[in-house]
């Protein structure tokens, strides 16, 4: 087996003890991951807290950096997919597609900018508002787009002069070691720096004193629980949490043209997407027909080992929220709910579950009220639009939604009266670095993203010069 090292102060760094990485398309183990001693994270801030003096200074210094690493990441996507397949189970082609967005990714935060407001400028005296970093920034990330999402939160962080403490799953910390490895030589030492460990590795990093702010992704338990250590020590948080997105059908709709979308908005990286549709309200016009539509999709994709050249979509990435899913569809079945296909899993080893329609079921069942987080889409109907926006908003999450309709204003009026982050028309998970992305309610605090993400990144100073 291959030797993956932790990331400090530039050096590649091996550790006293491992833990077991399992490839969830054959639930077998095939690597093990370096575990983070509290030696090790001490030293990982301690060196990141070193760093940030000459990093914070030098902007143009920055995007140079920023951009090596983008390159870095370029030049070894081939590697880091093959390992983000084998850990995450995602199809490599997949893979592949999330090393290079994250490459863009740090590209464009190289390009944004940290302009200074000029308040007042005359003789008697200049008032400047300036963005300045916090210092050291813990980024904690999940399993569901490892690289992707850390590479967004360090870019960002980065950019405006934090140094960084970055912490994956222990479900997927290959990929990100593997893009420690591959920019070691971009950043100058202590700059960034990964560690990866099991519990309570997270809790030990959000609980250090030189920790000036969190950038968390992750569930909104423990997205409480991060917030709830932040405020002891006041430290800056930024969270993205869970979802439970609904898409609202109208009666206006061309099933055929749309179903599909809907479909893929539903199941892109097996539903393993916190912006995911989760459950869907449909017209009692067009409701039996969307099923049939959509349990014809989720019949026809091929579910398998990301590593098969026909695989469209992954397994679950680990037991527990196999279980979970498992357990969420049973729960509708003994409700009463039709499972109109799916609704069980594909083989005997690993974690493949079957693309999943529900019909008959409803907005009290588990699947509906709780993030499934999986292959499964719940699919309700209703007669008064009114009454489909309140139920879509019945729910502490707030992170995305969609409204569906042939007649975009009509739509757009809808979607304007959903309690979210994000709210589509005619689709669903169109993300682009260009808007900020945040959720309301429980789906997270701050903003990523663009200047947001820059914003949230940084503090303000006043510079107040007296003249005269
Ligand atoms: P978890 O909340 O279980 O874990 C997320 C990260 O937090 C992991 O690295 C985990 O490591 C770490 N962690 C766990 N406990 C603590 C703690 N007390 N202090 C600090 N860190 C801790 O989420 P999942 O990994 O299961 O990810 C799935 C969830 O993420 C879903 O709810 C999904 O919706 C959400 N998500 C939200 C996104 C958004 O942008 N809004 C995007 C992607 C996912 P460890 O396992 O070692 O404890």
């Amino acid at each position: 087996m291959s030797e993956y090292k932790l990331l400090i102060n530039g050096d590649l760094v091996s550790t006293e003890s491992s833990f077991p990485v399992i490839n969830p398309a054959s639930g077998e183990v095939f690597a093990r991951g370096p575990e983070c001693s509290p030696e090790q994270l001490n030293q990982a801030v301690e060196t990141a807290q070193a760093a940030f003096p000459a990093w914070s200074k030098d902007l143009a210094a920055r995007k140079k950096a920023l951009v090596a690493m983008a390159g870095a990441i370029q030049a070894n996507s081939e590697s880091i997919a093959q390992v983000l397949t084998l850990e995450q189970g995602k199809p490599l082609q997949q893979a592949k597609t999330e090393i290079m967005g994250s490459a863009i990714q740090i590209q464009l935060a190289a390009g944004l900018e940290l302009p200074v407001e000029v308040i007042q400028d005359n003789d008697k005296g200049l008032i400047e508002v300036r963005r300045k970093p916090y210092g050291v920034v813990a980024t904690i990330t999940p399993w569901n787009f490892p690289v992707s999402i850390a590479m967004g939160k360090v870019a960002s962080a980065l950019i405006a002069g934090n140094t960084v403490v970055l912490k994956p799953s222990p479900y997927t910390p290959l990929s990100t070691l593997l893009v420690g490895q591959a920019i070691q030589s971009a950043l100058p030492p202590g700059v960034l720096n990964i560690i990866t460990g099991s519990d309570p590795l997270g809790s030990h990093l959000t609980n250090h004193p030189y920790i000036r702010k969190i950038d968390f992704t992750g569930s909104v338990g423990t997205g409480k629980k991060v917030a709830a250590v932040a405020a002891t020590d006041l430290k800056r948080v930024t969270l993205e949490l869970g979802g439970n997105d609904a898409a609202i059908v109208l009666d206006d709709v061309d099933v055929d043209a749309m179903a599909k979308k809907l479909f893929w908005g539903a199941f892109t990286n097996s539903g393993q997407v916190c912006i995911a549709t989760k459950r869907v309200y449909a017209h009692e016009s067009v409701h039996q027909k969307l099923v049939q539509s959509l349990a014809a999709m989720a019949d026809k994709v091929v579910v398998g080992d990301g590593m098969l050249p026909e695989t469209r979509l992954g397994p679950v990435n680990n037991k527990a929220q196999f279980d979970r899913v498992s357990e969420l569809v049973e729960d509708a079945r003994k409700g009463g709910a039709t499972i109109v296909t799916g609704g069980q899993p594909i083989g005997d080893k690993g974690y493949c579950y079957a693309n999943t329609i529900i019909s008959d079921v409803d907005d009290s069942a588990r699947i509906v009220a709780e993030e499934q987080f999986g292959p499964v889409l719940p699919v309700l109907s209703f007669s008064d639009v009114d009454d489909a926006i309140r139920r879509a908003n019945d729910t502490h999450f707030g992170l995305g939604g969609s409204v569906w309709s042939s007649n975009v204003d009509r739509a757009t009026e809808v979607a304007s009266q959903l309690e979210c982050g994000t709210a589509w028309v005619n689709q669903h998970l169109a993300l682009t670095p260009m808007a900020p992305f945040g959720g309301s309610k429980w789906s997270g605090m701050g903003y990523i993203n663009g200047r947001w993400g820059l914003e949230g990144s940084t503090e303000l100073q006043v510079i107040n010069v007296k003249r005269g």
